[in-house]
C-alpha cells in the first residue's frame, strides 16, 4: 500500500504531496501522523490518502518509518477542509494542517499528565510487624476510601511506609491520567421562559443555511444559542460555538458549564498548553460534545456537527491576520455545508458585509428587536468636547460625565469608562477646530509613524509631513489624539479619591486568569469604576452598572480603515449595552470632538438599519467592500533587494492584467508596507481593488503570477482588517 504524505514543514519547496510505501507491519490509516525519511533527515508528516498503487516510480519510493500516534489525528472532514483552504486562501498544506491539532502535540512538549494511585490488594492474609503503625494507618485509610488513594492523599503517612507496603504486594501502584481543566467561575443555571421572539428564532433555524441573528444587546441571544445546542445534542449531534476573544469566555463559559456540564470543552489562547491539549483530547474522543472558544475553535475535531454558532460575528478577530491567514466565517460555512447543519451568525451590530448578504438573500435574517427583560436600552447623551474646550474645560472628562459619576457613587452603583483604543496607530487632530489630517486621494485619516516622523496613508502609501499648524484654522494646538487608560485612571482618582477604580487593558491582563480576577473584584465592590479598552465592551452582564462613559469615541472613527465608521458604530452600541441591564435604568455619556458625524446620530438612536443604509451608500459610491474586493499581497524577506526584485517582477505581470480587465481593476499599486520591517524582514506590498463580478478570476491570475515568480512565502489578504 502507498501513502500520500504532507511533510510537516512550513517551507514552500516542500509544499506538495509526497508518496511513501506503507510497510506491512505498520497499520497506517488516513489522517495519522508519521515519521518519514526525507533526504538525510527524518521528518514528521501527515498521511492524507492511502492507495493500492502509486503515481511515482515505485522503486524510488521510501518507506514510512513509524507512526507518531496510534490514532488518526486528522479526521476526513479536515482533509477536505485543508484542500478547500489551500485553494481558497492560497496557503501551504502543512500550515493548514497545523491549525487542526494543538501545537503542543506537534512539538511533543506536552504529554498526558499522570498521577500515581495506590490500590489495596487482598489484605486478609497479611502479617505486618506490630511496629508498622503507619502501614496499619494506610490500610485503614484505604478501607475507608474505596480501597484506593492518590500518592498525594497518602503522602502524610510517609514514603517509607508506602514503599514497604508495595514491596509486600499489599499496595499496587497504578498510573491514572489527570485531565487539566480550565478555571471556570461557577454559576447555577437559571432556566428562563423563552419569549416569542426567541421561540420563533429557534424554530426557524433548522436548515443547512446561514442565518444572521440580529438581536439588540440584551435581547437574549445566548439563550437562543443554548437552546439550539440543546436541540442538537438531543438529536445526537454536536456543536461549535465561537466567541470573539478571551475577555468574553469566563462569562459564556460559566453559563454553558452550568447548563451542559462536562459536555463543554473550552479552547482559547488563554489556556496553558497542557489545558489546551487535554481539552482538545476530550473533544477528539467524543467526551466533550460542545467546543467553545475563540477563532481557532472552528477547527475543533468534532464530528457530526448539528449547529455552528459565531457570536459577535462582526468582530475583527474572526479574520486571522497572522499566518496562515483565513476567514473564520468562510471555514464555518465549509463545515456547515459538510455536516449539512445550520450556521448562525449573531450580533447586535452585524458587519456591513453580512447584512448586505442577508439583504441579497444569501443569508436568512432573523431579528430580536427588544431586550429580553423588557427594559429600554440606555439613553445615549452626546457631549460636544469642542464646546467643553470653548467653555474652559480642556480636560479628558466633560462636566456632565463627572456629575453623572458622582451620582453613581452616591447611589453605591457602578460605572464603566471605556477608552477607545483600536490598534496602536494614531491620527493628528486640531484641538481647536477638530480638523483631522486625511489623505487627499483616499479620504481615510493619516497615521502618524514615529520612526520616521511622518504621516502616511495606509491605502495608497502616500506620505505627508507632520503638521505644525492646523491647515483649517491656523492653530498650533494640533497633536496626536490618543488618551491612555492609565492617564484616565489617574485623573479619575483625583476626582474620586475614595472610590475603587479598576483598570482592564492589555497591560493589566498579561497573567493567566487576570481577566476573571479584575472582573470579580469589580463585581464585588460597590461603588466602583472599571476603566478599560475594547476588552470591557463585550458580553459582560453586571447588574449594578448604571453608567457608561465613552471618553473619546472618535478614536476608531479616524483610524485609517474603510471600516472605521462601522467599527465606531459597533463599539458604541456594544459598550452602551453594558449599562442598565437589570432593574436600574442605564445611561451612556458619549464624548466626541466631531458631534455632527452621522455615526453618532444613528448610534444614539440605536438605528442600525439607518446606519446600514447610509454606510452601504457610501461604500457603493466610493467603491469599497462589500461592493469591491481589496487584495493585499505582502512580500517579505531578510534580503531587501530580493523582495524588491520579486515585487517588481510580479507587479509588472499583474499590471498587464489591466489590459484584460481594464474596467474591473479599480486600483493597483506597489509600495513599501506602512511598517517597513518586522522581525528583520523587509516588507513590500501590492495593493489591488477590483470589482466583484471578475474578482475570483482576477485573484486566480494573481495567485498564479506570484507563485510562478517567487521562491519564498508571500501572503495574500482579502479585505484586510489592518494595513500596517
Ligand atoms: P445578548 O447576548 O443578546 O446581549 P443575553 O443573552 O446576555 O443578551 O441576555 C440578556 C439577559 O436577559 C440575561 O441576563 C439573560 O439571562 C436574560 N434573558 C434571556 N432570555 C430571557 C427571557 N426569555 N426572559 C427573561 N430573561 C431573559
Ligand atoms: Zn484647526
Ligand atoms: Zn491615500
Amino acid at each position: 500500500m502507498f501513502a500520500k504524505v504532507i511533510i510537516d514543514q512550513d517551507v514552500k519547496a516542500l509544499d506538495k504531496v509526497f508518496e511513501y510505501i506503507i510497510p506491512d507491519n505498520l497499520n497506517i490509516n488516513v489522517g495519522m501522523r508519521v515519521y518519514v525519511p526525507f533526504g538525510q533527515r527524518i521528518l514528521q508528516g501527515f498521511v492524507i490518502d492511502i492507495n493500492n498503487s502509486c503515481e511515482y516510480d515505485e522503486n524510488k519510493l521510501k518507506k514510512i518509518i513509524s507512526k507518531i500516534d496510534d490514532f488518526s489525528a486528522i479526521k476526513p472532514e479536515m482533509i477536505d477542509l485543508m484542500h478547500y483552504m489551500a485553494k481558497k486562501n492560497h496557503l501551504k498544506l502543512a500550515s493548514i494542517l497545523r491549525l487542526f491539532i494543538p501545537a503542543e502535540m506537534r512539538e511533543g512538549k506536552v504529554k498526558e499528565l499522570f498521577e500515581t494511585i495506590y490500590i489495596l490488594n487482598d489484605f486478609s492474609e497479611i502479617k505486618l510487624s506490630k511496629n508498622a503503625k503507619k502501614q496499619y494507618e494506610i490500610i485503614e485509610f484505604l478501607k475507608s476510601n474505596n480501597l484506593k488513594a492518590s500518592s498525594a492523599e497518602l503522602s502524610k503517612y510517609g514514603y517509607s511506609a508506602i514503599k514497604a507496603l508495595c514491596e509486600k504486594n499489599i499496595l499496587i501502584k497504578e498510573k491514572r491520567e489527570i485531565k487539566r481543566a480550565p478555571f471556570v467561575i461557577s454559576q447555577t443555571s437559571k432556566k428562563v421562559e423563552l419569549n416569542q421572539g426567541q421561540k420563533n428564532a429557534i424554530q426557524q433555524i433548522k436548515e443547512n443555511k446561514t442565518y444572521l441573528l440580529h438581536g439588540v444587546t440584551g435581547s437574549g441571544k445566548t439563550e437562543v444559542y443554548m437552546n439550539l445546542i440543546e436541540n442538537a445534542l438531543m438529536s445526537g449531534k454536536n456543536a461549535i460555538m465561537l466567541v470573539p476573544e478571551i475577555s468574553l469566555t469566563p462569562q459564556i463559559m460559566s453559563n454553558f458549564k452550568a447548563r451542559f456540564g462536562e459536555n463543554v470543552a473550552l479552547l482559547h489562547s488563554g489556556l496553558s498548553a497542557g489545558e489546551r491539549f487535554d481539552e482538545w483530547k476530550r473533544i477528539f474522543s467524543g467526551q466533550a460534545r460542545i467546543a467553545i472558544g475563540a477563532r481557532s475553535a472552528i477547527f475543533a475535531p468534532i464530528e457530526n456537527l448539528g449547529i455552528i454558532i459565531i457570536d459577535e460575528e462582526h468582530e475583527a478577530s474572526y479574520i486571522s491576520e497572522s499566518n496562515p491567514r483565513f476567514d473564520t466565517h468562510d471555514v464555518a460555512q465549509f463545515r456547515a455545508r459538510y455536516n449539512k447543519c445550520p450556521l448562525v451568525l449573531g450580533s447586535a451590530t452585524p458587519s456591513i458585509e453580512s447584512y448586505e448578504k442577508a439583504k441579497q438573500g444569501e443569508y436568512e435574517l432573523i431579528e430580536l428587536a427588544t431586550r429580553a427583560n423588557g427594559r429600554e436600552l440606555p439613553k445615549i447623551q452626546i457631549i460636544d468636547m469642542m464646546n467643553e474646550i470653548r467653555t474652559g474645560n480642556s480636560g479628558i472628562f466633560s462636566n456632565q460625565l463627572i456629575a453623572d459619576l458622582a451620582n453613581v457613587i452616591n447611589n453605591k452603583k457602578q460605572a464603566m469608562i471605556f477608552i477607545n483604543r483600536r490598534g496602536y496607530s494614531s491620527f493628528m487632530r486640531c484641538r481647536d477646530c477638530g480638523y483631522i489630517a486625511k489623505c487627499v486621494d483616499c479620504d481615510v485619516s493619516l497615521v502618524y509613524h514615529r520612526e520616521d516622523n511622518r504621516l502616511k496613508c495606509h491605502y495608497c502609501g502616500k506620505q505627508y509631513k507632520v503638521l505644525d499648524k492646523c491647515p483649517k484654522c491656523g492653530s498650533e494646538n494640533i497633536k496626536n489624539g490618543a488618551v491612555g487608560t492609565e492617564q484616565v485612571v489617574h485623573k479619575l482618582a483625583e476626582y474620586f479619591p475614595d472610590v475603587k477604580i479598576l483598570r482592564m487593558d492589555n497591560d493589566t491582563t498579561t497573567t493567566k486568569n487576570s481577566h476573571q480576577k479584575i472582573l470579580s473584584e469589580f463585581k464585588n465592590t460597590l461603588p466602583s469604576i472599571l476603566v478599560g479598552t475594547q476588552m470591557i465592551a463585550k458580553g459582560h452582564d453586571f447588574e449594578n452598572v448604571v453608567l457608561v462613559g465613552i471618553v473619546d469615541a472618535d478614536q476608531s472613527l479616524y483610524h485609517a480603515d474603510y471600516r472605521s465608521t462601522e467599527r465606531t458604530f459597533q463599539l458604541i452600541t456594544q459598550v452602551s449595552g453594558r449599562a442598565g441591564r437589570s432593574e436600574s435604568e442605564g445611561k451612556v455619556v458619549l464624548q466626541t470632538y466631531s458631534p455632527h458625524h452621522y455615526v453618532y446620530k444613528f448610534a444614539a438612536n440605536y438605528d442600525y438599519k439607518g446606519f446600514f443604509r447610509k454606510e452601504e451608500n457610501i461604500r457603493q459610491t466610493s467603491q469599497f467592500p462589500p461592493f469591491t474586493r481589496i487584495l493585499r499581497i505582502l512580500f517579505s524577506d531578510h534580503e531587501e533587494n530580493y523582495v524588491r526584485e520579486m515585487l517588481k517582477i510580479c507587479y509588472t505581470e499583474i499590471e498587464n492584467l489591466k489590459n484584460k480587465y481594464k474596467d474591473d481593476i479599480i486600483y493597483l499599486d506597489a509600495m513599501k508596507s506602512p511598517i517597513k520591517r518586522i522581525q528583520d524582514k523587509y516588507r513590500y506590498q501590492i495593493l489591488m481593488r477590483f470589482k466583484l463580478n471578475k474578482a475570483d478570476e482576477i485573484e486566480d491570475e494573481v495567485f498564479n503570477i506570484v507563485d510562478k515568480n517567487t521562491k519564498t512565502s508571500v501572503f495574500f489578504e482579502v479585505n484586510p482588517q489592518n494595513l500596517s
